[in-house]
C-alpha cells in the first residue's frame, strides 16, 4: 500500500535536488563572474559531481545484470517473447513519431534558412571544441564504447560469427571487473543479450534455476539499496556538476546565434513529451499521463543533469517501481533495453539537426532524402549509447546518408551539451511511458502467471 513516510521522503529528495540545481546554477554564475579559476581549480570544483557520475555508473552493471536476468527468468519464454515484441513495437513507433514531429517543425520554422553555414561557423568557433580533429577523436571514443573490442587472436582465420561471439564473451568478462574498466564504457547491448539468454536458461532449470533466480533477485535488491544511498548524495553531486559546467562553458554568444535552432529542437522535445507520449499513454493505459510523468520527476531531473540515460537507469527504476507502481517483471525486463535502444529525444534531435545543416548549406532536400533522414535518424538513435553526446556522434550516419558533409557536425557541437540534457530527459520519459504501456498490454499474461506460479520473487 501507500507509504506516506516514504512518499514524503521521496518528495524531500526531489525538492532538495531541484534546489541544488538552482543553487548550482547561481554558484556557477557567481564564480564565473568574480573568480578566475585555473584549469586545476575547475577540476576540483567539478569533482563532487564526478563522484556522483562514477557512483551511478558503478551500480548500473550489477543493476542491469540482476534486473535483466530476473526479469527474463521470472517470465516463461512465450510471455517474455510477447512482452519483448510489444516493447519493440512501442519503441519503434514512438521513435518514428518523434522523428516526424522534428521534421515538421524544422521545415516550418526553418532555423537555418536565414543564416549560412559560414556565418554560424565563424560565429561559433571555439578552437578547442569545433575542430574536425576533436570531433573525430570524440567519434572514435564513442565508437569504442559502442563496439565490442577487437579479439586479440588472429581474426582472419576465424569466421565472423565466431569473432562476434568471442568479442561479446570477452566484453562481458571484461565488464565483470568492477574496478578500472569503466572509462572504456560498458557494452550494454552485449550484456543485455547475454542476460536474456541466461535468464531464459534459468527459467527452464526447475529447482536449481529457482536458487539462481533468488540469488539474482537478492542481488537486485541489494543494488537498489545502494542506489537509495547514492540518491542521498545526489543533491550535492548535482550542485557541483551544474556549477562546474556553467564555469566551464566558454562561449555563451553562440546560444544567441543558434537560438532558433535550439528553439526548434526544444519545442519538438516539449511537444513530444507533453502531447504525443501522454496521448499514447492515455489512449492505452487510461490513466493520467501527467501524474505518471510527475512520478518520474526525480529520474527526469537526473537525466537533465547528467545527460546519460544509462547512468540515470537506477533512478528510472526506482521512480517507475516505487512511485508509479509498475510491475517489477515489466520494469526489469524493459527498462534496461529501453535505456539502450529507445531514444525518442535523440531521434528527434538528429532529424532536426540534419535538416538544419542542410538549410545552412542551401542544400534542397527532395522527398526521398527526407525519408532517408527519417530512417537514418531512427537507426542513429537506436545505435547511440546512453552516454553524453552519443547522439552527436551518430549524426554522422544521417548526414552522410543524404550527402551532407559529415564534418558539418562541428556547426552544432558548441550547443550540444545543452540540447543533450533535454533529449536525454525525453529519452528517459519515453522509456518510462513504455514500461507503463507494456504493463497494461501484458496485463492478461501477468495475471495468468500470478495464478499459476508459486514463485513470486519478482513481486513480493
Ligand atoms: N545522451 C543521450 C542519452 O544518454 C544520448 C544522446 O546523446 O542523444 O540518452
Amino acid at each position: 500500500g501507500m507509504n506516506l513516510k516514504g512518499l514524503l521522503k521521496r518528495n524531500w529528495l526531489l525538492i532538495a535536488t531541484v534546489i541544488s540545481v538552482l543553487v548550482g546554477i547561481s554558484l556557477g554564475v557567481v564564480v564565473r563572474e568574480y573568480a578566475s579559476l585555473s584549469h586545476l581549480d575547475k577540476q576540483y570544483f567539478g569533482f563532487p559531481g564526478e563522484i556522483l557520475m562514477r557512483m551511478l555508473k558503478l551500480v548500473i552493471l550489477p543493476l542491469i545484470i540482476s534486473s535483466m536476468i530476473t526479469g527474463v527468468a521470472a517470465l516463461d519464454s512465450e510471455v517474455s517473447g510477447k512482452i519483448g515484441l510489444r516493447a519493440v513495437i512501442y519503441y519503434f513507433s514512438t521513435t518514428i513519431i518523434a522523428v516526424i514531429l522534428g521534421i515538421i517543425l524544422v521545415m516550418t520554422i526553418k532555423p537555418g534558412v536565414s543564416q549560412t553555414a559560414d556565418h554560424i561557423d565563424r560565429a561559433g568557433t571555439t578552437p578547442n571544441v569545433t575542430t574536425v580533429d576533436t570531433l573525430l577523436d570524440l567519434y572514435k571514443t564513442k565508437r569504442k564504447e559502442l563496439e565490442p573490442p577487437k579479439v586479440s587472436v588472429n581474426t582472419t582465420t576465424i569466421p565472423p560469427l565466431t569473432t562476434t561471439i568471442m568479442s561479446v564473451v570477452e566484453n562481458i568478462t571484461k565488464d565483470y571487473q568492477i574496478v578500472g574498466t569503466y572509462s572504456d564504457g560498458i557494452n550494454v547491448l552485449g550484456l543485455i543479450v547475454f542476460c536474456v539468454a541466461f535468464g531464459l536458461v534459468i527459467g527452464k532449470m526447475g529447482e536449481k534455476g529457482r536458487i539462481l533466480l533468488e540469488f539474482f533477485d537478492a542481488l537486485n535488491e541489494a543494488t537498489m539499496k545502494l542506489v537509495q544511498i547514492i540518491m542521498c548524495y545526489m543533491p550535492v553531486g548535482i550542485l557541483f556538476l551544474i556549477a562546474a559546467k556553467i564555469i566551464e562553458v566558454e562561449d555563451w554568444e553562440i546560444f544567441k546565434k543558434m537560438g532558433l535552432y535550439m528553439v526548434t529542437v526544444l519545442s519538438g522535445l516539449a511537444i513530444h513529451a507533453t502531447i504525443c507520449l501522454p496521448l499514447i499513454f492515455f489512449v492505452i493505459v487510461r490513466k493520467n499521463p501527467y501524474t505518471f510523468a510527475l512520478g518520474m520527476a526525480q529520474a527526469l531531473v537526473t537525466a537533465l543533469m547528467i545527460s546519460s540515460s544509462s547512468a540515470t537507469l537506477p533512478i528510472t527504476f526506482r521512480c517507475a517501481e516505487e512511485n508509479n507502481r509498475i510491475d517489477k517483471r515489466i520494469t526489469r525486463f524493459v527498462l534496461p533495453v529501453g535505456a539502450t535502444i529507445n531514444m525518442d529525444g535523440t531521434a528527434l534531435y538528429e532529424a532536426v539537426a540534419a535538416i538544419f545543416i542542410a538549410q545552412l548549406n542551401d542544400f534542397t532536400l527532395d522527398v526521398g532524402q527526407i525519408v532517408t533522414i527519417s530512417i537514418t535518424a531512427t537507426v542513429a538513435s537506436i545505435g547511440a549509447a546512453g552516454v553524453p553526446n552519443a547522439g552527436l556522434v551518430t549524426m554522422v550516419i544521417v548526414l552522410t546518408a543524404v550527402g551532407l558533409p559529415a564534418s558539418d557536425v562541428t556547426l552544432i557541437v558548441a550547443v550540444d551539451w545543452l540540447l543533450d540534457r533535454f533529449r536525454t530527459m525525453i529519452n528517459v520519459l519515453g522509456d518510462a511511458y513504455g514500461a507503463g504501456i507494456v504493463q497494461k498490454l501484458s496485463k492478461r499474461e501477468l495475471e495468468r502467471m500470478d495464478l499459476t506460479s508459486d514463485v513470486d520473487v519478482a513481486n513480493p
